[in-house]
Formats: structure tokens, C-alpha cells, sequence
């Protein structure tokens, strides 16, 4: 293809060789320039600047080594491939046309079709240098968008060198220290005895390194992640850096934003929990506690009658009354719609507390009452850590609900609600595997660049004989506890595997979702299993992305990235599932070898109606496109989310929108219509 429009500049004072060359290359279909002597030779490239040149060694005027220096010279004429054509045998000259920077030699007399053989392998050559090139300044201007650079630290010496743009990378003006005592120094105080014993136990150790360095003061002040390794030599140790600064920024943006919610201002449960796990922590394991839950009875009454604005506020007062009434060092938190978390110290007054909720709410005017109804757990005796609390109290209040008129109601020990349906289902559960009664659904993924459908994601479903199909939210927690999820697992990853095998073999790549649960990654072979199932199935590892939760990846964090790297190493996709909900760390969390972030369908839900929702998406997708991950929301149910979703730059979406998760035959449909048969996984 490039031959046929490439340009050549034969360079002879030997009128018939220009025309054997001329004559054979035009019959090729290439465009042939010519000149008679080397200044010509010269002036021909500043003018038609060819793709290539063949160019004599002998002529008047200028010899071919001259000519050759003085195109190199020129500042278009570095890279230009010249082929020299001297005579047969003579090697000094070949080696002086190398020297002189020529790319490639060819021998008098010319054979036509050699030569034109050669033209094409050099041109086809020039060409792959020029990817090659392009690439690496992308790959240049893409390091300093990623804010990277490189660094060096010589052992002995303790000298250290940076890459050029180090400075640039950090927006420092100043060049970076030269010496590692003067980069401790730079370091902050706090940080400083802590990256010095880093540094000098991975050269000591032959140990890799991967720190967070907090630098600078002021203006200057960046937080740098630094990984690095001793050379093989052990004589120095060499490494990249990141500018995290403005991502951990990010981070807490985010995470303010996640864990609070934003029509009371008040803290949400994974906040709560952690404040109050602290407290608890914190004190002796005596002082008694106690965590209630209220909720506001009947407020859809109010939504109703009054409309939806109305019932806010009600909700916003009762918020303002829990917060203006609570002793010092009471926490508080919005758990769900109507209902509030309250832990408090025994020794301050619950009655008095709850008496003050208990006054009129006003709406246009009119005086409106309502009732709510508290549960409460008490720290230490029914339970010990602050999870458990809130459950108990949770379920003390639906039974304070039975009840009317405000009135609190306390856990009863020994008594925990749902355990009899948890039994029975139990029981079924065991033998739904047999019975073939689980089944799976599959939820199409979208591209928003496209509209492709450009995976989906699998979800398990349980069809019982007297309940009809059930929700995987109510039996995979039952799975889980009594371990029997690892047969399902396997079963389900089976079923994926099989289904994405069947939709390949009629042309449909897709990438195919699959959910892990915690007690999965307890099993040690976890990774080979997967990989043998895909094997089985002909298909490969990019296929499918597997989904795991933030609870999933904090459980035992150190063992889960060992499996994670596995993984992504055997070429599987790592997801983080239901982005935003868990109790995690986000810090910790983005260390995961990760490919893609769902954002959680809670914060899509309410996108067009709250401003603090916008301002989670906007953060989360900032946070994943800064980490180079691909993003997808979850529970898209309309245009209007799609449309700011996509203005927002997130790559894909899932939802009810495109299509409610459904059986395979029932998806084939939406997959012609909408997929590029062989479009690539993205
Ligand atoms: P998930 O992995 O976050 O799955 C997405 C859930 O969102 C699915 O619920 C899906 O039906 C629902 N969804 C999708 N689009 C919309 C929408 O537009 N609006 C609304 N309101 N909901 C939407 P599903 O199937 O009930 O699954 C619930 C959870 O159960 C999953 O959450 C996942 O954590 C777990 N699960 C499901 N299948 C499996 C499985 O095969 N293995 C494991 N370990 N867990 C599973
Ligand atoms: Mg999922
Ligand atoms: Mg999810």
C-alpha cells in the first residue's frame, strides 16, 4: 500500500543506471526523482523530500558520503532511509557509508528486480521505525499526563539522578535533589526515619521497593509513590515515580462524599460503623453503650399527601432535632430512607433524648405528628463489635414497629429474628443443586462510545418449587455461611464458561461478568480452577472479568491481591463491584491489580435528583480514569442517566435500560441488533 505512493530519489551521475532504476521502479508504481550529481542530490530531498533515496558513491561535484552527511544534517533528514549503491566488494566504502549514516547498502551492477525487493524491504523497515517512534513519544507525553517519571539512587555514592522532566511532572521549578541525604531531608519530617529504613533495606535486601512519600511543603507539596528495584548488580537502585497528589485529594473527596448523605448532611452506616467500632475500641470494654435505630413511621404518608419536597424536609428537621439534642459524643448516621442509627454513651438520658423527637412537624402551616419506632442493642452485653449492634438493634425495631406510639424496644437476648426462614431455605438449598433448580442470567454491558454490547455480566437465580424464582441477595449469604457457595461457584463459573464458548462459536466475543464471593477466594487454587474451566471451554482468560466486592478484597487483603495478581496474570479482568458501598479503604483498594470499577447503582439511582450523587460519579469516574480503569455504572433505568453518564466520559453502562438480566436465549436478540459480530473485547 505505501509503495504505490512513495516517493524515491535516484542520485547518479551515470544516466543509464537513472534510467534502469527509473524504469524499473516506476513499473512498481513508485514516484522516482532524479539528480545527476550530489549538491543536486542535496537540493532534491530539501525539495520533494522522498521516502527514500539510492544514492552513488562516485560523482562530480559532492561524493555520496558528503551527501549523506549533509541530509542527516538537515532537520528532516534524520530519519529518511539512503541506500547506497557502491561497487561490488569494496568494503571500505561500505563502511564508510555506514559511518557516514547511511541505512543499507546495494552492489553494482544493479539487478532490477533486487533492487526493487530492497526498496521494499527498506521502506516497509522505515516505516515500522516510524510506528516505533510515534509510539515512544506518545508513550513520552503519556508519562507526563500519568504524571510518571523515573529515578536512580547509586548505592555507594548516595547520588541520585531523575528523569528530565522529573521537575515538570511535579510543577516544581526547582530541579530535584542530586543526593538522597537532600531528598530525605526534603521529605516530610514525620516520613523521613521511615523512607530512609525503607531505602536502605531494599538495597540491603535486594528487596523491592513501594512507598508513598509525602514531599515538600507548601505549594510544593506533593505525595509521590515510589516503586523501585536494585539493578542486578546491586550497585544502584532504579525505579519510577507517580504524582499521586492529586488522586489522594480525589480519594477524599470521595470518600466524604460516599459517607455522607446528602440531604441531612448526617454520616451513612459505613461511617457510623467505623466511628462507632473506634469508640468502641477506644474505651475499656465496660463502659456500656447503646446503639438504637429509629424509624419514622408511615413518612410515604406525608411523601403522599404533602408531596415529596414536604416529606424531605420532614427528614431534614428530625435530623437537625437529632443532632441539636445528643450529649457530646453521641454519633448519628442516616441509615436508609427513614431511619437513623444513635449510638450513645448508657449514661446519658435515652428517654429524655427520644422525647425531644417527639414534637410537630410543620408543613405549609399545618402542625403534622410523627411516630417513630426504636430498637436498641447494648454495648458489651448483646454483642461485641458494632456490626452486631446494629443488626440487633435493626431488629428490635421492626418489632417496636408492631407496637404503636413511640416507644423503644429492646433486644431480647438469645433472640435473633429470621433465623427459622434461614432454616428452611437452608434445607431447599441443599438440594436445589441437584434438582437443577438454580439457573443462570446474563445482564448486557453497553459501550457508550458505540452503543455496542460489549459484554455481560452473569447472575445466578433460583427457581423454587413453591417460591418461585429467588433473589440471589437472600440465598448467596446462606451459601456462603454454610461454605456450600464453592460447589456453586464452580457451577456457575461453568455455566459462564459454556455460554461465553457458545456465543463465540456463532461469531459473538463478549466479555463475560462473572461474581465471586469471599469464601471463594479461601480456596488456594482458586485461579488455576478458573483457568482450567476456560481451557475446558476453548475460550480466553480476557474473556472474562471477574467481579469482586470491596468487602470481598479487605477480607484478608494480603491474600486476596496474591490470588488477584495470579489472576490478572494468567490475562483474567479484575473488577470491584458495588464501587462506593463497602467499608474499605480506598487507598488500599486501588493498590488491587484492577481493570475495571462498577460504580454502584445506589449513587446512579438518584443521579438526576441529587447534587451529592453527581458529585460521587463525577469523583469515582475521575478517580478510575485517573487510575487508567475502565468504568461502568450500574442500574441505568433511563435516557436521562445515560446521557450524563456519558457526558461524564464513563465507558459503559448496565441496567434495565438496556435490558433486564435474562436468560441467554432471550438475550440473543438484543446482541445481533446491537454487537459487532467480531468486534474485538474491549
Ligand atoms: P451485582 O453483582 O451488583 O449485580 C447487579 C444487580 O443489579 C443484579 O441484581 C441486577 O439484577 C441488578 N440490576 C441491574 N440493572 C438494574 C437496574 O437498572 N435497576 C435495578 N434496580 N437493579 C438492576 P441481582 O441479580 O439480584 O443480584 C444481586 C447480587 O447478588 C449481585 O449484585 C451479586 O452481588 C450477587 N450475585 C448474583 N449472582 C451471583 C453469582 O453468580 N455469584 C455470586 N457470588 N454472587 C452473585
Ligand atoms: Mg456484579
Ligand atoms: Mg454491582
Amino acid at each position: 500500500m505505501t509503495a504505490a505512493i512513495s516517493n524515491i530519489l535516484i542520485v547518479d551521475d551515470d544516466p543509464t543506471i537513472r534510467l534502469v532504476i527509473r524504469v524499473g521502479l516506476s513499473r512498481q508504481g513508485y514516484g522516482v526523482i532524479e539528480a545527476d550529481n550530489g549538491k543536486r542530490g542535496v537540493e532534491a530531498f530539501v525539495r520533494h523530500r522522498p521516502d527514500l533515496i539510492l544514492l552513488d558513491v562516485t560523482m562530480p561535484e559532492m561524493n555520496g558520503f558528503d551527501v549523506v552527511r549533509a541530509i542527516r544534517a538537515h532537520n528532516e533528514g534524520t530519519w529518511v532511509p539512503i541506500l547506497m549503491l557502491t561497487s561490488a566488494e569494496d568494503v571500505q566504502s561500505i563502511d564508510e557509508a555506514f559511518d557516514a549514516g547511511a541505512t543499507d547498502f546495494m552492489t553494482k551492477p544493479i539487478n532490477p528486480t533486487l533492487l526493487s525487493r530492497r526498496v521494499r524491504y527498506v521502506l516497509g523497515g522505515a516505516e515500522r521505525e516510524a510506528v516505533l517512534r510515534q509510539a515512544r513519544a506518545e508513550q513520552e507525553s503519556a508519562c507526563r499526563l500519568a504524571r510518571l517519571g523515573f529515578w536512580q539512587l547509586h548505592r555507594q555514592s548516595g547520588a541520585m539522578r531523575w528523569s528530565e522532566d522529573a521537575p515538570a511532572v511535579l510543577g516544581w521549578r526547582e530541579p530535584l535533589p542530586d543526593r538522597v541525604d537532600h531528598f530525605i531531608a526534603l521529605v516530610d519530617a514525620g516520613q523521613q526515619s521511615e523512607v530512609k529504613n525503607q531505602l536502605e533495606l531494599s538495597m540491603n535486601h535486594h528487596e523491592g521497593l513501594d512507598l508513598e512519600v509525602r514531599l515538600g511543603d507548601g505549594a510544593r507539596h506533593r505525595i509521590l509513590r515510589m516503586q523501585g528495584k536494585p539493578s542486578a548488580d546491586q550497585d544502584t537502585m532504579v525505579g519510577a515515580f507517580q504524582d499521586v497528589t492529586g488522586l489522594r485529594a480525589l480519594e477524599n473527596q470521595v470518600l466524604y462524599l460516599v459517607e455522607h448523605d446528602e440531604l441531612t448532611n448526617l454520616p451513612k452506616e459505613r461511617l457510623f460503623l467505623r466511628l462507632l467500632q473506634e469508640q468502641l475500641d477506644m474505651g475499656s470494654g465496660e463502659d456500656p453503650w447503646m446503639v438504637m435505630v429509629l424509624d419514622i413511621d408511615r413518612l410515604h404518608r406525608i411523601n403522599d399527601a404533602f408531596g415529596h419536597a414536604a416529606g424531605d424536609n420532614v427528614l431534614r428537621v428530625f435530623a437537625q432535632r437529632l443532632r441539636q439534642h445528643a450529649a457530646p459524643g453521641t454519633l448519628l448516621c442516616r441509615l436508609e430512607a427513614d431511619t437513623f442509627g444513635v449510638a450513645m454513651a448508657m449514661e446519658d438520658s435515652h428517654e429524655a433524648y427520644l422525647s425531644h423527637l417527639d414534637k410537630a412537624h410543620f408543613i405549609n402551616g399545618k402542625a403534622v405528628f410523627v411516630e417513630c419506632s426504636a430498637g436498641a442493642g447494648i454495648y458489651p452485653r448483646d454483642g461485641s463489635n458494632a456490626e452486631d449492634l446494629l443488626l440487633l438493634a435493626r431488629q428490635a425495631q421492626r418489632k417496636a414497629r408492631l407496637g404503636s406510639g413511640t416507644k423503644l424496644v429492646f433486644h431480647q437476648q438469645g433472640q435473633v429474628e429470621n433465623k427459622a426462614m434461614g432454616i428452611l431455605l437452608e434445607t431447599d438449598l441443599r438440594l436445589a443443586q441437584d434438582k437443577d433448580e438454580f439457573f443462570m442470567v446474563f445482564q448486557p454491558q453497553q459501550e457508550l462510545s458505540s452503543g455496542r454490547i460489549v459484554g455481560v455480566e452473569a447472575l445466578i437465580r433460583w427457581q423454587h418449587s413453591q417460591r418461585g424464582v429467588i433473589s440471589p441477595v437472600e440465598f448467596i449469604p446462606l451459601l456462603e455461611e454454610t461454605g456450600r457457595i464453592r460447589h456453586v461457584g464452580d457451577w456457575i463459573i461453568e455455566q459462564a464458561c459454556r455460554q461465553a464458548a457458545a456465543w463465540r462459536r456463532q461469531g459473538v466475543n463478549l466479555r463475560m461478568g462473572i461474581n465471586l464471593s469471599a469464601r471463594q477466594f479461601e480456596q488456594e487454587d482458586l485461579a488455576d480452577r478458573i483457568l482450567a474451566c476456560t481451557e475446558r471451554h476453548g475460550i480466553p482468560a480476557r474473556c472474562l472479568e471477574l467481579e469482586i466486592t470491596e468487602n470481598i478484597a479487605m477480607h484478608s487483603p494480603e491474600d486476596t491481591i496474591v490470588t488477584l495478581k495470579r489472576l490478572r496474570e494468567m490475562g483474567f479482568n479484575i473488577a470491584i463491584d458495588d464501587f462506593g458501598t463497602g467499608y474499605s479503604s480506598f487507598g488500599y483498594l486501588l493498590k488491587f491489580p484492577l481493570n475495571t470499577l462498577k460504580i454502584d447503582k445506589s449513587f446512579i439511582e438518584n443521579i438526576t435528583e441529587y447534587r451529592n450523587s453527581r458529585a460521587i460519579i463525577r469523583s469515582l469516574t475521575a478517580l478510575s480514569q485517573g487510575l487508567g480503569l475502565r468504568t461502568i455504572a450500574e442500574g441505568v433505568e433511563n435516557q436521562r442517566q445515560r446521557d450524563y453518564l456519558d457526558a461524564l466520559g464513563i465507558n459503559e453502562i448496565q441496567g434495565y435500560l438496556i435490558s433486564k438480566p435474562v436468560r441467554a436465549d432471550e438475550l440473543q436478540h438484543c446482541l445481533t441488533m446491537k454487537s459487532v459480530a467480531d468486534a474485538d473485547i474491549p
